[in-house]
Formats: structure tokens, C-alpha cells, sequence
């Protein structure tokens, strides 16, 4: 073993668990799973109470079904026409916000076979393990109809993106659903801008979304990770959460605090120790140079697995269990650490993200060197690096 992610579905469960018990959740596996696997991903999620998934292109839907997934899925992104017919083969809900995307749903649904489209139905043209579909748990209250590709109209409160900003507009568009045989509405929908670190907008934006999505007597939701945990008075129908079931923290903080548990290692070993003599250099652009005799461990992990290259100077790795100090330039497929005065046998585990003992790294840790978040740390675990699932 060179180096791989290991996942603990088990923590995955048992965050989901937790999450679903404070509303009805929609896990979000979008991204591979942020990096975990969408698909083992998404297992664990339904084991630990999930009854709806979320991705965010029609092709993470398709790959979800070819894996034998059942329950309702939701495509949270914009779709192309090609993209379209692949998310309605699939059997997954789509998001709308415009009443021309509203007929062109209706017109590809009607050409790819009408009424065996729809949540949990088989796909048309069926898939490897499409008997388990539709296996899957119900929807959580507010479908109007099992039958139909279930669509969620999304207003834009605040968050800029995707989704109209006209109320009326949305509200037409949702009546445009409900009157297009074929069709029905599943879900109204928002999202929020600031749910990590500006309540109060988060709360312009509820405020904003309530009144409207109240009328359309659907699955009303806006809740991600951050406003789940932080916000009881926007759970609503259903929260869709994705950093959380990771066991990261979607306040960029400790997950402890929220009761999480992070459910993936970053798992390496050293492959040769050597000694720095004194003014002996390591690694390219002789960055570091040793002050005094040290010894050196080579781990052979990079920026080729994601590992990224602006850690340069700011690392460390749980080296046989203890913290050793990463130093020298982090190149493409290798890292080098300082172990002092004490060497270690080459082999030795070397953790990059972990706990071993009363030590921990987390993505968060990384995340704040990096000046970015926990999310974008697991997404970019590059396909090089194995994952292994326990
Ligand atoms: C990614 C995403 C989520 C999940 O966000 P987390 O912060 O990871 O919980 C929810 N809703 C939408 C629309 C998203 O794109």
C-alpha cells in the first residue's frame, strides 16, 4: 500500500443517524461523495436514515442508479438537454426555474417513455441492479403523486446563482408543473449564501423563502449542513446535507462540536529514512536545510494525490504514532519530514489526515493553512489515491 483514503462507512451511518434526527434528510454525494465514493457514500447514508440524495449533475444520478441505489434522487444543478435526458433516464427529480425549462422537461419525458419516468422508477432502458430500484425508503410527506419526474422549483433568495428571484415567477413555474400531465411538483426550494458564518442573512433569506414556498403545499427546503446544525427554524421538510455526513464541519471548526465524527483517513507510510548532516539540503528549491543533524523520512504521497503543494512548510504527520514536522517542498509524489533524533524503521504508517493516539490531524487543519475549506481538501484526493472502505 502506497497510500489510500480509508472511509468509515460506520461513521458516515452514524452521522447521517444524527442529522436524520433532526429532520427528514436528503444526503448530499455530489463530488464522488466530497472525495469518500458517491456510491458507498450514499449506502451508508440510507443505512443511517437517509431517505432522499442529492447530487449535483445528471451523470452522479446515473452512476448512483448503474450502482443499484433506490429512493429518490435529486439533480440539484442546471442541466443541458443532454444532461436532461440523462438525469430522467435515471429516474431522478430535476430543479426548475424558468417555465421553458418546465416544457422542455415535459417533451423529453414524453420522448423517453412518459410514465415509467419518475422517483424510484426503472430508468428506461434499465440499468445493472435495476431491480433494486424503487427498494428505496418513501419521500418524506408533500409528493403529490409516485408516478411523473418529480420536479423542485427553486427560488433564489439571496444566494445569486441558480433559481429565479421573482416570487411570481417561481410560483407560475410551479403551476406550470402541476398542470403538465407527466409531471409533478416535488419540492420547493432555496439556498443559503451564509449558513456557516452570517445567521442573519441566512435568516433575510428565510424569511424571504417561507411565505412563498408556504403556498405551494410542498416539500419545502433550504436547510445545508451549516443551517441544519445551526438553524433549527429552517430544517422545514427536509435538510440537505453533505459536509456533515462526512463528519466535517461545516463551521470549519472541531466536528466534535457538533457531535460528528470525520470518516476519512489519509493513510501513507515512510518508504526510506535517511540522515540530514548539517547543512545537507531536502527537496527541490533546497527550501530546507538542515540546521543540525536530523533524520529525514520520505513519504511517497504529493500534490499528484492531492496532497497540495502550498502545505509546503506547514505540515505535519503522524509518523509511528507522533507528530513529525513536514519540511522541504511538497512535490508531486513525495513529502519529507524532519524526525529529529529518532528515526523510524522505513514502512512505518504515516498519517496525513487521522487520529492515532491523542493525536489528530483533521481537513479542517489543512483547510486553514490553505486558506480554503474542509470541502475542497477530500474533493481534491486525487483518483491516484485509492479508497478503501471499512
Ligand atoms: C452542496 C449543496 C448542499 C450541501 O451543502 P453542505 O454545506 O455540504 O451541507 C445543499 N444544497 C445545495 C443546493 C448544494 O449545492
Amino acid at each position: 500500500m502506497r497510500a489510500e483514503a480509508r472511509i468509515d462507512t460506520g461513521a458516515i451511518e452514524r452521522n447521517c443517524a444524527r442529522l436524520a434526527a433532526l429532520a427528514p434528510l436528503c444526503a448530499v454525494v455530489k463530488a464522488d461523495g466530497y472525495g469518500h465514493g458517491a456510491v458507498e457514500a450514499a449506502r451508508a447514508a440510507q443505512r443511517g436514515g437517509a431517505s432522499w440524495l442529492a447530487v449535483a449533475t445528471a451523470g452522479e444520478a446515473a452512476e448512483l442508479r448503474a450502482a443499484g441505489l433506490g429512493g429518490p434522487i435529486l439533480v440539484m444543478g442546471a442541466l443541458s438537454a443532454e444532461e436532461l435526458d440523462v438525469a430522467l433516464r435515471a429516474g431522478a427529480d430535476v430543479v426548475a426555474w424558468r417555465e421553458a425549462f418546465v416544457r422542455a422537461v415535459a417533451a423529453r419525458a414524453e420522448a423517453l417513455g412518459g410514465g415509467t419516468l419518475g422517483a424510484g422508477a426503472p430508468p428506461a432502458g434499465g440499468v445493472a441492479g435495476g431491480g433494486a430500484l424503487g427498494g428505496g425508503p418513501a419521500p418524506p410527506g408533500g409528493a403529490t403523486s409516485p408516478r411523473g419526474v418529480g420536479v423542485h422549483v427553486k427560488l433564489d433568495t439571496g444566494m445569486g446563482r441558480l433559481g429565479t428571484r421573482d416570487p411570481d415567477e417561481a410560483t407560475r413555474v410551479a403551476e406550470a408543473v402541476t398542470a403538465t400531465p407527466g409531471l409533478r411538483l416535488a419540492g420547493a426550494m432555496t439556498h443559503f449564501a451564509t449558513a456557516d458564518d452570517d445567521p442573519d442573512f441566512m435568516r433575510e433569506q428565510l424569511a424571504r423563502f417561507l411565505p412563498w414556498a408556504d403556498g405551494l403545499h410542498t416539500l419545502r427546503h433550504a436547510a445545508n449542513s451549516a443551517a441544519a446544525l445551526g438553524e433549527p427554524d429552517a430544517r422545514l421538510d427536509m435538510i440537505r446535507c453533505g459536509i456533515a455526513i462526512y463528519g466535517m464541519d461545516p463551521f470549519h471548526e472541531d466536528p466534535a462540536d457538533h457531535g460528528l465524527e470525520p470518516a476519512l483517513e489519509l493513510v501513507s507510510y515512510v518508504a526510506e529514512v535517511k540522515q540530514a548532516r548539517k547543512g545537507d539540503s531536502v527537496g527541490y528549491g533546497r527550501r530546507f536545510i538542515a540546521e543540525r543533524d536530523t533524520w529525514i523520512g520520505t513519504i511517497p504521497v504529493g500534490y499528484g494525490d492531492g496532497f497540495r503543494r502550498g502545505l509546503t512548510g506547514e505540515f505535519e504527520v503522524l509518523v509511528g504514532g507522533r507528530r513529525a514536522k513536514g519540511v522541504g517542498t511538497v512535490s508531486m509524489d513525495n513529502i519529507t519530514v524532519d524526525l529529529g533524533d529518532a528515526p523510524v524503521e522505513p514502512g512505518t504508517e504515516a498519517v496525513l489526515i487521522g487520529a492515532r493516539g491523542e493525536h489528530r490531524i483533521l481537513a479542517e487543519d489543512l483547510a486553514a493553512v490553505l486558506a480554503t475549506i474542509n470541502y475542497e481538501i477530500t474533493c481534491g484526493i486525487s483518483r491516484r489515491v485509492p479508497r478503501r472502505y471499512t
